[in-house]
């Protein structure tokens, strides 16, 4: 029973010597608790900041313990009584070929709906991201421009395609030509812009010459900055996530257009998909409905090597590296 423990704090981006490879035996539930086989390792951008000693929306991952992160796998041994051997749970399991779990925080994973890693994707945390993200922080409505950024990736690509399946005109921001040949290719993406070999400016000016109704942000810094000058009155900003500053050492310069949405009379919100806990089977559901039926496709990106491999996986989010939704298998099936 392998896992992988942060070994320091990284100053920038993770390296190998952020982390220790141990091993110890497979831990024997207790009453109330069942030990999990796991399958399959979700890798997040949010996984930088849980590196760091600051106050956030959940305390940091103490040095010596077990790396936290999602992850999908199977019941091996229960003394729970809603979990039985051989069922398949998902659950913030962490990076380890086995954990103990009491059920907090556990789903149920129905694989009849889709296979187990999607479950870590666009019927994950990644999905309903995307969906609360879009539909309730964005107020998404029938004829929307909507602009992603990250779009290539696990929450922008189900954001980008729930977007389509309401009714909006999308555009994606998204690093490469086959990034954004997928976008618009096999996702429906009205438009796509390559934000390494274009100007994100020029592109936004000329896919969505009315402006944006609602920006998803993904990425911060300078993308952000061009969507900002590009804004409709009454747009909203979607908050989501800002990836481009999370390995940065020095100060990030300001977005100079934040001024934006005080000229439009827009907002910018924040938000984190765990307050969404009471209604994630409302999206469930939703998402359900939009893959079933052929109107979404979900995409993982599966990278094998195991619990050891957790590192230089982690690396692929920042190298952009990751099309859909990363995960590390860990298990075999
Ligand atoms: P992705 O699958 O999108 O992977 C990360 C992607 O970010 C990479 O593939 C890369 O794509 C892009 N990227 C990396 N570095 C940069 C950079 N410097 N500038 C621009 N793009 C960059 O990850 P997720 O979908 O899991 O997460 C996307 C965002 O959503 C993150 O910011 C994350 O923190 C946030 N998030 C927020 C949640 C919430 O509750 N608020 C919940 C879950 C995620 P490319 O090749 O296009 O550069």
């Amino acid at each position: 029973n392998r896992q992988i423990r942060l070994a320091h704090r990284p100053v920038g981006r993770p390296d190998e010597s952020t982390w220790n490879l141990t091993e110890e035996p497979i831990p024997t539930p207790g009453d109330g608790e069942f030990v999990v086989t796991v399958d399959y390792v979700s890798l997040d951008p949010a996984m930088r900041g849980w590196l760091n000693d600051a106050r956030s929306y959940v305390p940091p991952v103490g040095i010596g313990e077990v790396m936290r992160a999602h992850a999908v796998g199977r019941v091996l041994e229960s003394h729970h009584p809603d979990y039985a051997v051989g069922e398949i749970v998902s659950g913030s399991f962490g990076v380890t070929e086995h954990a103990l779990s009491d059920g907090t925080g556990v789903q149920k994973v129905d694989e009849s709906i889709a296979p187990a890693p999607t479950w870590l994707g666009a019927l994950g945390f990644p999905g309903l991201t995307a969906y609360f993200g879009l539909m309730d922080v964005g107020k998404l409505t029938e004829g929307d421009t909507v602009v992603i950024s990250g779009a290539a990736g696990a929450v922008g690509s189900i954001a980008g395609q729930i977007a389509k399946a309401k009714g909006a005109t999308v555009i994606g921001i998204a690093g490469g030509p086959e990034k954004c040949a997928w976008l618009t290719e096999e996702l429906g993406f009205d438009a796509a812009i390559d934000y390494k070999n274009e100007s994100v400016y020029k592109g936004l000016k000329a896919a969505a010459p009315k402006g944006i109704d609602v920006y998803f942000d993904n990425v911060g810094g300078e993308i952000l900055d061009a969507a900002l000058s590009r804004l409709r009155k009454g747009a909203r900003v979607v908050l989501c996530g800002a990836i481009s500053g999370y390995n940065a050492t020095d100060p990030q310069p300001g977005p100079a257009h934040y001024l934006s949405l005080l000229v439009n009379r827009a907002s910018m919100t924040g938000f984190i998909i765990f307050d969404y806990l009471d209604r994630y089977q409302e999206g469930i559901e939703a998402l359900s409905e939009l893959l079933t039926s052929g109107k979404m496709t979900a995409r993982e990106q599966i990278e094998i090597g195991g619990v050891p491999a957790f590192g230089s996986t982690l690396n692929l989010l920042f190298d952009g590296a990751n099309t859909g939704k990363l995960v590390l298998e860990v298990g075999e099936r």
